[in-house]
């Protein structure tokens, strides 16, 4: 879209296009110089809105979606609220499968959105009948005349950060971009946009970051699929309990894994270092930044991106409560290490 035209013709058209923004004291202590993609500017306030969209049209395209149809998936917050938005501006029906984890603030805003909302145990194994891949599924086969978006194993996730997120940085760093750093849940963003850029230049290095509890890594390590690996943890949208094919293992030269606390710490360091009020990812993303900083990784001519996931207001009852934080034994004084 272009954002200089004064008058959009609806909320759909604001989707992409997000501004990147230098990273200044968070980042003071690292070689380099770091610039955060700040995908909490779309209007469903995160990343998700652009696989939202690209998927919805692409089903459209092929006839497969009319409006008074019903688009049903698993989501951890953010997919669901990019599905019931644009759901309302075209005319379908939400159904969304979400995880105990997803915050009551984020389940009573799909709410708000016009969504169904199913909230399932985090804590079973995806095959459980209970999981919310299994609800969903069986949703969408009780469901006539419905859709299931699947992106966690739907090639069109990677698409469109291929086709959208790739291009803008890209464009937005006059090709200067050396290292990109972003997180892994579905795969979709890391992959789509990591491989755009190692189009443009093979030397770009793209980092992932995963969580503690998480199989993703070790999967990328090992191509096996290591059970032991899997632990609960608290980061919502980060990792993954099964492996998917979203996922684009060979564009992803490396992860990091990061605590619970070390991500809630780093959200609230950027929100009091930079002003940028993020989410739980975003301060994963930060704190992988710093442990990839600390291995040295980076070098003075390094021009880091990172990508900040989504908008930090859907968690004020989680990360950014003092209570929560002590609830869950974290420290709320340390800084982090930044
Ligand atoms: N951060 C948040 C808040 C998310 O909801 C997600 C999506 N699960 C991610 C990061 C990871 O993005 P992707 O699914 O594209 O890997």
């Amino acid at each position: 879209m272009d954002r200089n035209k004064a008058i959009v013709n609806s909320v759909l058209d604001l989707v992409g296009e997000t501004p990147i923004v230098k990273l200044h004291s968070i980042t003071k202590d690292l070689q380099g110089e770091f610039f955060a993609k700040l995908e909490s500017f779309n209007p469903g306030q995160s990343a998700k809105d652009r696989i939202a969209l690209h998927i919805i049209e692409n089903a459209e395209k092929k006839g497969i979606l009319t409006p008074g149809d019903t688009i049903v998936e698993t989501t951890s917050g953010n997919t669901g609220f990019s599905l019931a938005m644009i759901s309302l501006v075209k005319g379908y029906r939400c159904i969304l499968a979400v995880s105990d984890k997803s915050s009551k603030n984020k389940i009573d805003v799909l709410k708000t959105m016009g969504a169904e909302v199913h909230v399932c145990p985090a804590n079973v194994a995806a095959d459980d009948p209970r999981s919310y891949y299994e609800t969903a599924k069986r949703i969408h086969k009780e469901t006539p005349n419905s859709i299931y978006i699947n992106q966690y194993f739907n090639e069109l996730n990677i698409e469109a950060h291929y086709a959208t997120t790739g291009p803008e940085i890209w464009k937005q760093t006059e090709g200067k971009i050396t290292h990109l750093v972003a997180a892994s849940g579905t795969g979709g963003t890391i992959s789509g946009t990591g491989r755009f850029l190692k189009e443009q230049n093979p030397d770009i290095k793209i980092l992932g970051v995963d969580a503690v509890g998480s199989a993703i890594k070790k999967f990328h390590e090992t191509k096996e699929f290591d059970p032991n690996e899997i632990s609960p943890y608290k980061i919502e949208g980060l990792g993954k309990n099964l492996i998917p094919t979203s996922t684009d293992f060979d564009i992803i030269d490396i992860y990091e894994k990061v605590t619970d606390e070390d991500a809630a710490l780093a959200a609230r360091e950027l929100v009091r270092s930079e002003g940028l009020l993020c989410g739980y990812t975003s301060g994963a993303v930060i704190q992988a930044t710093q442990q990839y900083a600390e291995k040295g990784m980076f070098k003075s001519d390094s021009f880091v991106v990172v990508i900040l996931p989504d908008h930090g207001i859907r968690y004020m009852d989680k990360i950014y409560s003092d209570e929560w934080m002590k609830a869950q034994g974290f420290s709320i004084t340390r800084k982090v290490n930044i």
